[in-house]
């Protein structure tokens, strides 16, 4: 059988909009009433809750409520949705050369996979998205409650597919330290800078570009 191939999702297979996801932070504090570059260094210091823990509205809350905020029920929806908005704003912005080389892997036999550490509007947006279709099994932080670079996901991920660790690759730009956690749990290992550049003291095999995968995953 082809080898399965288990993605990272943001800075792998679309742009993570990082200056995006600021401004849309900095609008939802207007939304609920508080300082917009408050409210976006709080998103930023609470990202382990949000990927592990916390939903939409929570996190919304939560945080309106840590810079004293006292949002409305109505307030705090609307920023939720604001929220919602860019999750599935950001996963239809798929290049279609992306989308090319999934099929590709797809019509030669590979299982697909994705693991994201991602917070929960993204898992709620993924499966009206363009990628879900292509994809045999996702795994989100949110969602399973643990995050890259802990074995247990790449774990969970192969056991979705029903296959070994040790069978998949894995492709990722590397934040997170995911390409470590994926190595430490058995899988083979491809870093992609088409995004990002996000750990360049990796040693291995990396793609300039995804469209270069499959023949590198034929040659393996
Ligand atoms: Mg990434």
């Amino acid at each position: 059988m082809p080898r399965p191939v288990i993605f990272d999702l943001f800075h792998t297979l679309i742009d993570g909009a990082d200056s995006e996801r600021d401004r849309v932070v900095g609008e939802m504090a207007l939304m609920v009433g508080v300082e917009p570059a408050a409210l976006v260094d709080a998103y930023h210091a609470t990202w382990r809750d949000r990927m592990l823990r916390w939903d939409v509205a929570e996190t919304v809350l939560v945080l309106a409520g840590r810079l004293g905020g006292t949002p409305t029920e109505e307030q705090v929806a609307r920023a939720a949705a604001h929220r919602r908005e860019l999750a599935t704003r950001l996963l239809g912005r798929v290049a279609p050369e992306t989308l090319a080389v999934l099929d590709a892997l797809r019509a030669d036999g590979h299982p697909l996979g994705l693991i994201s550490n991602a917070t929960a509007e993204t898992a709620e947006a993924w499966p009206a998205g363009p990628l879900a279709r292509r994809f045999d099994a996702a795994v989100f932080s949110c969602e399973v409650g643990v995050a890259k670079p802990d074995p247990a996901i790449y774990r969970a991920a192969a056991e979705r597919l029903g296959v070994d660790a040790s069978d998949c690759v894995f492709v990722g730009d590397g934040a997170d330290g995911e390409l470590a956690g994926a190595r430490a749990a058995g899988l083979t290992v491809i870093r992609t800078t088409e995004h990002r550049d996000s750990d360049p003291d990796w040693t291995g095999p990396a793609l300039a570009s995804l469209g270069e995968l499959p023949a590198l995953l034929g040659r393996a």
